[in-house]
């Protein structure tokens, strides 16, 4: 298979795996804007270069948020792949709490490729929250939330410098819509 297939064959997974989900932002944004965005932020940190990277990036919360299994994912698109993703995959038998506490625990175990999947998806994560914030946040939510996606990131620094860039934007605009004072 060419990559250009594989890569589509990926996004045409995780749009029907995830198809009834919606962003948890006041516009509801389909759940697929969130993989298309991790994928290509990907896609352009890494020219291209690296297929299997992107494909994580767009398959990267389909274990965590749908009822797929690591198995599953094996047998569709491989052990590469499916570890990548269960590097960025949150425990959901945890706590909110909990979770939140492990992502800054692991962060700088994971490898470097799961590094970089998670600084995009928290570059994602922070934009979405500037563009469209959950209604029931309120201020000291959203700057807790951006504290917290900075707590993970700084562990994700120094692999590549698109990235770093693009997060360290997103986390300044979401502080400063916050109320807080940007690092
Ligand atoms: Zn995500």
């Amino acid at each position: 298979m060419t990559d250009i297939a594989a890569v589509v064959r990926a996004f045409d997974f995780v749009a029907r795996k995830h198809v009834a989900q919606r962003r948890k932002g006041k516009n509801e944004e389909p759940y697929i804007n969130h993989l298309i965005e991790v994928a290509h932020l990907l896609a352009e940190a890494t020219n291209g270069a690296d297929t299997a990277l992107v494909m994580a990036g767009a398959l990267h919360d389909v274990i965590e948020d749908t009822d797929v299994t690591a198995d599953e994912l094996t047998a569709s698109f491989g052990a590469e792949i499916t570890a990548l993703v269960l590097e960025v995959t949150d425990d959901k038998s945890l706590s909110y709490a909990e979770r939140k506490r492990r992502q800054i625990e692991t962060a700088p175990l994971i490898s470097a490729r799961a590094k970089l999947i998670k600084l995009a998806d928290k570059t994602s994560n922070l934009r979405s929250l500037v563009a469209s914030p959950p209604k029931l946040w309120d201020g000291a939510r959203r700057r807790e939330y951006a504290r917290w996606s900075r707590e993970v990131a700084v562990h994700c620094f120094g692999l590549n410098a698109m990235l770093d860039r693009v997060f360290e934007e997103a986390y300044r605009a979401a502080a400063k819509q916050a109320g807080l004072e940007a690092a």
